[in-house]
Formats: C-alpha cells, sequence, structure tokens
C-alpha cells in the first residue's frame, strides 16, 4: 500500500515512540501527586510543553495541553463566552467540522455566526472588517486548509481582526510542521495544534494561547494546565507530542523541500493527464494537492485506487453513505462538473518519486479503462 493521506493523519516516528515507552511503562506517576513518581511526570510535561512552544515560537506557559485538535478548537471557541449574554462569532467558510461545530453549539445558544467567503483559490476575503461587528467576540481563520492546502496570510487578517478589538484564533493543525508557524509574530491569540498531524500520538494536542485569562475553562474541575483544562494529564501522549513537535522543528525545511518536490512531480504528471490542482494560484502547504478528475466516467475513482493499492482521500465529507460536495470546494466557486471525483493526495514521510510515478500511472490507466467500458456500454445499448 502507498499511503497518501498524511493530512488525515501520518504515522508514528518510531523515536518519538522510543520517547513515550518509558512513560507506558515505568513512569506511570500521576503529575499532580507531589510524590517522585509524580514529579517525574511533571518534568516531562514540562520539558514537551517547552518544546511544543519552541515548534510555533511560543512561551511554554502559553501552551495548554487538551485531547487533540477538535478539544483545542472548543476551547478557543466556547471558551471565549464569558456570560450567558449572547454575542456574534466570525468564521471563514472553510473551516474544518470542528469549528464549525462548536459555533454550531454556540448558534443553539443563541449567539450570532457571520461567515467570510474565501475567492475562487479558497483565500479568505481581505475585507474581513464587514464581517466583525461591535458585539463580535471571536474571529476564526485556519492558519491551512486540510483539503486543498490553502496557507492564509495570518498576520495581515490577525492584524484587522485585533484593530476591531474582537479575539483571534487561528486552527494551525494542518500548518504545523509543514510550513513555519510562528505564534508571537502572528498577532493570533490562540492556536490549535494537533500531534497526530505531525508524525506524533493521537489523542493529544494543544490550545496556544497568548494569556490564558483570556479564555474560560471548557472542561472544569482538576485545575490541571492552569485552570484552562481540568483531567489527568495523557503523560505518554503529552511527551510523544513534545518529542514529535521536536523534530517537526528541527527537520522542517528538510521535510517542506522534499515534497515540494515531489508535489511538483505529480502535478506536472496530472497536467500532462488534463488535470489541474484546485487553488493552483494561491500559495500551498508543500505536500496538498486537491484536484478533481472528470475524465474518469464513474463515481468509484477513490475505490478502484484503494484496490490498486493507493491510500488517499477526497476531501469531502462522507455522510449517510452518500458523498456530500465539500463545503470547500463550495464556497471557492468550484464549479458542479469539478465537484465529483475529487482526490486529494497529501504526502509525507516515507513517499517516495516511485510512489509518484506509480500513482499516475494507475490514475492514467483507471481513466482509460472508465472511458472504454462506457464506450462498450454504449454499443451494449
Ligand atoms: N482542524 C483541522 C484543520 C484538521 O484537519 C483536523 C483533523 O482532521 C482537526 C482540526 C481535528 O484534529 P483532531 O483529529 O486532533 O481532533
Amino acid at each position: 500500500m502507498i499511503y497518501l493521506d498524511h493530512n488525515a493523519t501520518t504515522p508514528l516516528d518510531a523515536r518519538v515512540l522510543e520517547a513515550m515507552l518509558p512513560y507506558l511503562t515505568q513512569q506511570y506517576g500521576n503529575p499532580s501527586s507531589t510524590h517522585q513518581h509524580g514529579r517525574a511526570a511533571r518534568r516531562a510535561i514540562d520539558s514537551a510543553r517547552e518544546q511544543v512552544a519552541a515548534l510555533v515560537n511560543a512561551r511554554p506557559e502559553q501552551v495548554v495541553f487538551t485531547s487533540g485538535g477538535t478539544e483545542a478548537n472548543h476551547l478557543a471557541l466556547l471558551g471565549a463566552v464569558h456570560d450567558e449574554t449572547p454575542a456574534r462569532l466570525a468564521l471563514s467558510a472553510i473551516e474544518h467540522a470542528s469549528v464549525r461545530g462548536a459555533a454550531q453549539s454556540l448558534e443553539r445558544r443563541g449567539w450570532r455566526v457571520d461567515v467570510i467567503p474565501v475567492d475562487e483559490q479558497g483565500r479568505v476575503a481581505p475585507d474581513i472588517e464587514r464581517q466583525v461587528h461591535a458585539d463580535t467576540r471571536l474571529v476564526s481563520v485556519m492558519w491551512a486548509n486540510n483539503e486543498t492546502g490553502v496557507v492564509q496570510d495570518i498576520r495581515a487578517i490577525a492584524k484587522r481582526v485585533r484593530k476591531c478589538g474582537a479575539l483571534f484564533h487561528s486552527d494551525a493543525t494542518q500548518a504545523a510542521g509543514k510550513v513555519p508557524v510562528d505564534f508571537t509574530t502572528s498577532g493570533a491569540h490562540c492556536l490549535t495544534l494537533a500531534a497526530h498531524k505531525l508524525n506524533g500520538p493521537k489523542g493529544v494536542g494543544a490550545l496556544v494561547v497568548e494569556r490564558t485569562s483570556l479564555l474560560k475553562p471548557w472542561l472544569a474541575g482538576g485545575g490541571q494546565e492552569k485552570g484552562l483544562r481540568a483531567g489527568t494529564e495523557n503523560v505518554a501522549g503529552i511527551v510523544g507530542f513534545g518529542a514529535a513537535a521536536e523534530y517537526a522543528r528541527r527537520e522542517l525545511s528538510g521535510r517542506a523541500a522534499q515534497w515540494r518536490a515531489l508535489r511538483d512531480k505529480l502535478e506536472s504528471g496530472l497536467r500532462t493527464l488534463g488535470i489541474t490542482p484546485f487553488a493552483e494560484h494561491a500559495e500551498r502547504l508543500p505536500n496538498t494537492v486537491q484536484f478533481s478528475v472528470p475524465q474518469f466516467e464513474g463515481e468509484t475513482l477513490l475505490e478502484k485506487l484503494d484496490q490498486a493499492g493507493f491510500t488517499l482521500s477526497s476531501g469531502s465529507a462522507c455522510s449517510s453513505g452518500e458523498i456530500a460536495p465539500s463545503h470547500v470546494l463550495t464556497a471557492m466557486g468550484v464549479a458542479r462538473e469539478h465537484l465529483r471525483n475529487v482526490l486529494r493526495v497529501s504526502l509525507g514521510a516515507g513517499n517516495t518519486e516511485a510512489d509518484v510515478d506509480a500513482f499516475c500511472t494507475v490514475l492514467a490507466g483507471l481513466i482509460q479503462s472508465s472511458r472504454s467500458w462506457r464506450r462498450r456500454d454504449a454499443i451494449a445499448v
């Protein structure tokens, strides 16, 4: 199998597993305990906090560990609710389901949600002030999109949001480890991260917060994470996140250059098949290409690629067995015929030129054979 779905999740780096193992075996202390076992776990968390902070140029005390990107997004949005008076929230039209889900729960509590449109390249409109009102508490715009890979100009957006007096959150789950993410200079008040997108373990993430006093806890009780996220810490997971962040920071430029070269090769292979990537003129993550294959005359392209040994996804949400058109592509105004047979290739550790060549060859073959089935069917009719 050739794995081309690294934006969905990544394999655990063997070095990260090694760093985690002691905390799954002998070092089982509760970091809140004051005895030696507890203190060892606390030290491990403290050093992971430094490693995660260093990846995004934040201060360690700004890192709040969570159970992943989804929870960090909920903490950012629901944590902005300081009282029961409903206010407003603004989100870009291309946010991940976890941001949209948190916004929907605020809507059920009487909040108004304004949607910030994107252009045909998936970039957030520069005149963001139009969606930011006097009672807008928080604006959320993702750093990089999980489907198209489009990277937003977060500094410019944050500057405009700050001028309007609202809090600014950015979901950097897909950006961290793929492009430089600098929390301090970005101007964001809070930033979401998830370990499993950068060869760390699943079930652990963080919200980086300018000042913890900006938010209210969503999970309260135990006082952990400076009172912002109660619950005994996932020590092994946090240690793994720290190690993964450290390797991602050190190896970022090498990894990105390697992915970019593979992506360019893939895109030139696709162009020879008459396929153009979505958002080709926007700045994109170096590992991501999303495109549609209208040349394939059927609806089972992803299944056929899976049978041929390629693991990838469409980027479309699948609900009740039906493939719904992607909200991201719809927001970009992509034409109807390009909303079917959508594929997203997301490259990562272990992918090679041979993988890209094999993918292009198999895709060309599938397009060719779908046309001959179609011709045979037409003759039979
Ligand atoms: N935000 C983005 C942009 C994502 O791509 C994902 C994962 O797919 C998440 C949030 C959710 O992260 P997690 O799986 O850690 O909850």
